[in-house]
């Protein structure tokens, strides 16, 4: 290798270290638990109904042979068991569509309309992107239309009963902790080991018949947790940090990215379901009135063929970003490069989800970066 191009790759590790060893963690980071409680499973039902009588529940639930988050109308409809939902649970606080603003004659009046909510039963992989969106939001300019919303909700772990067959969340971003949750519940023998993170965690205990949980019980529960990560079907072979830089080094291979984007048709499905994608497109409605009128968001794509397109005025525009390989290029080095030093790894948290939502079956990150990168499973480009 160059000297240079070594003494590059080699700044960018530095430099990531640092960013990862300077950035403030929250004492769920640091995984110092309020305290931990056992619930028994036939007093589940009772906890979460009472919590339902107190505010909306958003959670886990069958879709004819699938699971999405949404909001429970009875305990009974929960499932725990589920693999993994069609969409994140980001939709609790940034919904497909959301109304921004009104205006008018007076000026813009802000729809900004938290409500307390309690968002159950999310994978650690799943808060992971939630944290993720968290950090994004606050930056720079904060998004209060989303930060509102998150601030109202009560976020509930759970431990992964089943694991989907696209996976990998065992292999990526191994150094980044999730946090962010106020509570995590782990399903152990005859119930659930309740650890709470926040003073809005503890503030759940109230709703149901906890008991301190023994040792033995806080045992069991951190073993759940620990086994579910061998379950994964899918591996990456490297550390991130090694991914982060292969893939920023793969960027000028355009034969590569051609090539791996030949069958996609740009319909931006592994967008729409990635728990860490947060582009949106934003439009004014206007009332008959021409004065007054609504300003709404909606979840946008970067792998549609129009994302890029700017307009130029006189009717004329530029694409830039024109080729599928360009924009498959552009997700990639989202997820595994651009925003690593940002977020503290990769924005990618090994759901599966893209890979499962991608008819010709080509978006799959494993697939991707061992190609990039070599290994067992795939050969350096
Ligand atoms: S889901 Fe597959 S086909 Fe659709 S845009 Fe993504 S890579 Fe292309
Ligand atoms: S890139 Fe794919 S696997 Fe990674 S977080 Fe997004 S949807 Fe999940």
């Amino acid at each position: 290798m160059p000297v240079l191009v070594q003494l590059n790759c080699d700044i960018r590790i530095i430099k990531f270290i640092y960013l990862m060893l300077k950035r403030p963690l929250t004492s769920a980071a640091r995984g110092t638990a309020m305290s931990v409680y056992f619930l028994k499973e036939s007093d589940l039902t009772f906890f979460l109904g009472r919590l339902l009588a107190s505010s909306p529940v958003i959670a886990p639930v069958a879709k004819k042979s699938k699971f999405v988050f949404a909001e429970l109308g009875s305990a009974a409809e929960l499932r725990l068991d589920y693999d993994v939902t069609l969409l994140p649970p980001k939709t609790a606080f940034f919904p497909v569509k959301q109304k921004l603003l009104d205006f008018g004659p007076d000026g813009p009046k802000s729809a900004i309309t938290p409500r307390k909510q309690v968002l159950f039963g999310v994978h650690f992989y799943d808060i992971k992107g939630i944290d993720m969106l968290d950090q994004l939001f606050a930056e720079g300019h904060r998004d209060n239309n989303y930060l509102a919303n998150r601030e109202a909700t009560t976020v509930v772990g759970s431990s992964i009963q089943k694991v989907s067959s696209r996976a990998f969340f065992s292999t990526v971003g191994t150094d980044v902790q999730p946090r962010g949750h106020d509570a995590f519940l782990t399903h152990v023998t005859a119930g659930y080991v309740f650890e709470t993170r926040t003073p809005k965690g503890e503030a759940l205990i109230s709703f149901g018949s906890f008991e301190k949980a023994t040792a033995a019980q806080i045992e069991e529960a951190a073993g759940v947790n620990a086994a579910v990560l061998k379950r994964c079907p899918e591996k990456l072979e490297h550390s991130s940090e090694l991914i982060a830089v292969k893939v920023r080094n793969a960027f000028a291979n355009e034969e590569l990215w051609t090539d791996l984007a030949k069958d996609c048709f740009s319909c931006g499905s592994c967008n729409i379901v990635c728990p860490t994608c947060y582009c949106f497109d934003v439009q004014d409605r206007w009332n008959l009135d021409q004065v007054s009128g609504t300003r709404h968001r909606t979840w946008d794509a970067c792998l549609t063929n129009d994302f890029s397109k700017v307009s130029l005025g006189a009717g004329g525009s530029e694409n830039f970003r024109e080729r599928r390989g360009q924009r498959f290029r552009h997700r990639m080095m989202r997820k595994a490069a651009y925003l690593n030093e940002k977020l503290g790894g990769p924005a990618c948290v090994g759901c599966g989800r893209c890979s499962a939502g991608c008819v010709p079956d080509i978006a799959d990150p494993v697939r991707i970066i061992n190609r990039i990168v070599g290994g067992r499973h795939g050969s350096s480009v």
